[in-house]
């Protein structure tokens, strides 16, 4: 079944940059590492790019992903996802599961500088 995924930057309490998922396949070179492109079709990626880079430390991301028929599925950001919003400085991602209480919040630790 199709689900749809959608996502939101909260920074000091005001939703600073939202998207939705969308096709996409291109490469990102950051830090000597290859990640998926901010062109790409993970939401997540796409808010935080549209929050713009000042307003990422420290922010919330929200994360959401529904079937079609509105059930809450599982929306947890994958492991390139994970990596770049831990480099961006994201403190914590809130996202739906697919069983009660349908959503998680977790703490992203922040890389020792
Ligand atoms: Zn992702």
């Amino acid at each position: 079944m199709r689900k749809l995924v959608g996502a939101v930057v909260v920074s000091r309490g005001k939703p600073v940059g939202t998207a939705f998922n969308r096709v996409g396949s291109a490469k990102l070179f950051f830090g000597g590492r290859t990640f998926i492109s901010p062109f790409s079709r993970h939401a997540e990626i796409r808010a935080v790019i549209q929050a713009g880079i000042s307003n990422i430390s420290g922010s919330t991301l929200y994360v959401w992903r529904n079937t079609k028929d509105g059930t809450p599925a599982l929306a947890r950001p994958c492991g390139n996802c994970m990596a770049i919003l831990q480099i961006l400085g994201v403190k914590r991602v809130a996202y739906t599961t697919n069983a009660h209480p349908f959503y998680e919040v977790e703490a992203i630790p922040k890389i020792p500088s």
